[in-house]
């Protein structure tokens, strides 16, 4: 007998009859004698609808309004854990929910984007045995017993933490694609399905851009040694494992080719070239807790002034923005422009490590389809790029196949509608 967890996101729960199927997952492990927990998303669209809502009444500046926001998008989650449980009870199978305050799942008070510091698992561990466990992903209780959210996407974290607190046997990731690929299959349609993914390599991917999975997740699953396994709850197919860099033996250059809407860029024109400019720019920017991501500077011919320019997510630019424009005075500079068409696109691989080349195939890749390259950032297993977002799909699908990436065979539409996304 094993301890299993499973994880079902918004699409797979996107209406009754699809809760009714997800049930029917459910029970097959629990018919296969496996201890089964549980972990919903909120029914596809459901979140946007609750973060809409909230956007109408507040701009989330306060931290006041912010512990507010948590304590309605977290309520998707409740919904659909309440109603798995009621599936399963039509099906004849033992099970009840548990809110993220009831477990208790304990988190920082990082409302919005809280992490989970630690999951009481005595009370939940002893239902096991008679009962499905069905936790809401997503939501956890903060400091002063206030509800918190993990962040979009979270709930993949949520699973994953569970599995490792639980110290279950395997924790299956249920989605509307039938694996982790080598780009999102929605945007290269030649994407190749990968039967095993090195840690490192899924990291630097979802962190990059590939929504499959929540980048902490990831992390969690590196550091507890969770068995993570990405499967469809449309189609009865084999996945993803993610395993050990030893363990993949399919071993090519490049294992994955990401995007990232969520990157604004902004230069500060003509400020003065003076030493500690950057330390001036950058330090109010840490303060502010602007994740800053690519950095140039362009020195003017005569050397007395400089453009500073750097990348950030979107969110944490319109704060940037703010900051920088209440230094203007100090800082000197001629104008602020910020520009939110871009998009970053990366290429991962550990072969990267070993081999030399493989940014220069991306450069020509991208030049022979006149692309212009706005920034570039690279790390041990990654280069990233910041080109004009209307050229995303296009550089996708060609360093697709210029890494000699593609499938032989286009895989057909997968199988979830594409409308939806994020739950
Ligand atoms: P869920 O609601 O189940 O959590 P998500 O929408 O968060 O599902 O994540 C699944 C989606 O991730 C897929 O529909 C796919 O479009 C996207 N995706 C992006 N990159 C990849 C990739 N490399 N492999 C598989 N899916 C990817
Ligand atoms: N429902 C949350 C979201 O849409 C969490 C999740 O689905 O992972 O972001
Ligand atoms: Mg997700």
């Amino acid at each position: 007998m094993a301890l299993i967890v499973q994880k079902f996101g918004g699409t797979s729960v996107a209406n009754i009859e699809r809760i009714r199927h997800v049930a029917s997952l459910v029970k097959r492990e629990v018919d296969a004698g496996n201890q089964v927990a549980v972990v919903v998303s909120a029914m596809a669209g459901a979140t946007n609808q609750l973060v809409a809502w909230v956007n109408e009444l507040s701009d989330l500046t306060a931290d006041a309004a912010l512990k507010e926001y948590d304590v309605v998008v977290s309520s998707g989650e409740q919904v659909t854990s309440g109603l798995l449980a009621l599936a399963l009870q039509e099906l004849g199978i033992p099970a009840r929910s548990w809110q993220g305050w009831q477990i208790p799942l304990r988190t920082d008070g990082a409302h919005g984007k809280a992490r989970i510091e630690q999951i009481e698992t005595d009370r939940l561990k002893a239902t096991l045995k008679r009962e499905v466990a069905i936790v809401p992903g997503f939501q956890g209780i903060g400091p002063g017993d206030l509800i918190t959210t993990l962040g979009r996407g979270g709930s993949d974290t949520s699973a994953v933490a569970l599995a490792a607190a639980l110290g279950a046997d395997r924790c299956d990731i249920y989605t509307d694609v039938d694996g982790v690929y080598t780009s999102d299959p929605r945007v290269v349609p030649k994407a190749r399905k990968l039967k095993k993914v090195a840690y490192e390599e899924m990291l630097e991917m979802a962190s990059l851009g590939a929504k499959v999975l929540h980048t902490r997740s990831v992390q969690m699953a590196m550091s507890h040694n969770v068995r993570v396994q990405v499967l469809s709850s449309f189609e009865d197919v084999e996945g993803s494992m993610l395993v050990e860099e030893k363990e993949v033996v399919e071993r090519r250059l490049v294992t994955g080719i990401t995007y990232s809407n969520d990157e604004a860029r902004i230069t500060l024109v003509a400020v003065p070239n003076t030493p500690g400019v950057a330390a001036s720019i950058f330090g109010p920017l840490a303060d502010a807790e602007v994740n800053v991501d690519m950095i140039i500077q362009n020195i003017s011919e005569d050397g007395k002034t400089t453009d500073m320019t750097f990348t950030a997510s979107k969110t944490d630019a319109a704060r940037a923005v703010k900051v920088l424009e209440g230094l203007k005075a100090a800082l000197k500079y001629r104008d602020l422009v910020m520009d939110t068409k871009v998009s970053k696109v990366s290429v991962i691989g550990v072969g990267m490590r070993t081999h030399a080349g493989i940014a220069q195939q991306m450069f020509k890749t991208l030049a022979d389809k006149g692309i212009n390259i706005l920034a570039i950032t690279t790390s041990e297993i990654k280069i990233s790029v910041l080109i004009e977002s209307e050229y995303v799909e296009l550089a996708m699908r060609a360093m697709h196949t210029a890494y000699d990436l593609d499938a032989v065979e286009e895989k057909i539409a997968p199988a979830a509608p594409r409308s939806k996304k994020a739950s």
